[in-house]
């Protein structure tokens, strides 16, 4: 294609046809497709000669008889028209092809436009006539407003669908934590360290497995005895703060049930383990509670651990449970200790 024919956009093209129409009405052309075919030609300077002529006729006040008009249409354009329309069909099939390929972006509400300017391509690529191009170009410019409008509104309906589907998703995330989550400590319940314990075990890498630490406050009924079930909530949601004070990173406290807890510590091996459980014993060991009522001293809480690392091939409760007995060895043992399955 040439340089010129490049620049031949569809506005140019109707910017012609625009500028054609009131010289042929000015010179009492009539409105047929070979003139403005002819003046379509000459409006875009493409063909010299035929400028010159219409501008000598013109100059001389001749009329644009009929014959005149045939001459023209014979000598200067019907020659080189297949060429000129060629050109303009050219343009017009590439730029509706960008049209389409961009909506093809855009997605199914632009598939009854994309048909349309299907329509269009085929009937430039079958026309050779100007005025049809013209008609063309006007249900394009047309279309493309409708298009504009739709494209708005799908616009407007993604943006309405998308906060709704945030608002679900939000929904849905507090859902999930709040099913996750222990009322009383806030920590996670059982439930939520089963499926973090499948997750380290599936995700551990082979020279760091998970371990898991057992705790359980001792002689806790006394504490509920003593002081009301009240004050024994209190110290469970005590031992549950000194429990997150002491993990860090990927590592997550549960409650696993009434007075016991539970610290998973993906990638940790035994020692790591131990040391974890070691600092939340000597914290909830030396903490010096105080009733909030009547600010009496609550006595010392201790609390027993019990630590497994995973074997490769055992189950998850297998796993808990083997830190369950290190627990309860320290039960046995005296209370206020650490043991290793
Ligand atoms: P040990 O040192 O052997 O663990 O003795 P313990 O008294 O702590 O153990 P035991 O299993 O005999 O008693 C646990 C008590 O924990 C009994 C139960 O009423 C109390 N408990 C369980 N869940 C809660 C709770 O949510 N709030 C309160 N306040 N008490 C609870
Ligand atoms: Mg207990
Ligand atoms: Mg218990």
């Amino acid at each position: 294609m040439s340089a010129a024919a490049d620049k031949l956009t569809v506005e140019t093209a109707a910017e012609y046809l625009r500028l054609a129409l009131p010289l042929m009405s000015q010179q009492r052309v009539s409105t047929t497709p070979e003139n403005y075919a002819v003046w379509y030609t000459y409006v875009g300077g493409a063909n010299a000669e035929l400028n010159a002529e219409i501008d000598r006729l013109i100059a001389e006040k001749k009329p644009f008889t009929e014959a005149v008009c045939a001459r023209l249409y014979q000598q200067f354009v019907a020659e080189h028209e297949v060429g000129n329309i060629g050109q303009v069909r050219e343009q017009l099939n590439r730029i509706l092809g960008e049209v389409g390929a961009s909506l093809d972006e855009a997605g199914n509400g632009a598939r009854a436009f994309e048909g349309k300017l299907g329509g269009l391509v085929d009937g430039v690529a079958e026309n050779n006539d100007l005025s049809d191009i013209r008609q063309m170009l006007q249900t394009l410019i047309t279309e493309t407003r409708s298009m504009q409008d739709a494209t708005q509104g799908m616009r407007s309906q993604f943006e309405l669908k998308s906060k709704e589907i945030e608002e679900l998703h939000e929904q849905l995330q507090h859902e999930r934590k709040r099913a996750n989550t222990d009322p009383l400590t806030g920590l996670y319940n059982r439930f939520a360290l089963l499926e973090e314990l499948n997750r380290a075990i599936a995700e551990m890498p082979s020279d760091a497995p998970p371990s898991v630490v057992m705790l359980d406050i001792d002689h806790f009924k006394s504490v509920n005895d003593t002081h009301g079930h009240l004050i024994g909530d209190r110290v469970i949601r005590f031992v549950a703060q000194v429990m997150e004070k002491n993990i860090k990173g990927k590592d997550s406290a549960a409650r696993y049930g009434g007075e016991e807890f539970t610290v998973l510590l993906p990638e940790t091996p035994g020692g790591g383990a131990r040391s974890v459980a070691e600092s939340i014993r000597k914290a909830v060991e030396s903490a010096q509670l105080v009733r909030a009522d009547n600010k009496k001293p609550l006595g010392q809480i201790t609390i027993s651990a019990g630590i497994a690392t995973f074997q490769a091939g055992e189950d998850v409760m297998e796993f808990v449970n083997r830190a369950d007995q290190a627990l309860y060895r320290s039960k046995r043992e005296g209370r206020n200790r650490v043991s290793v399955a």
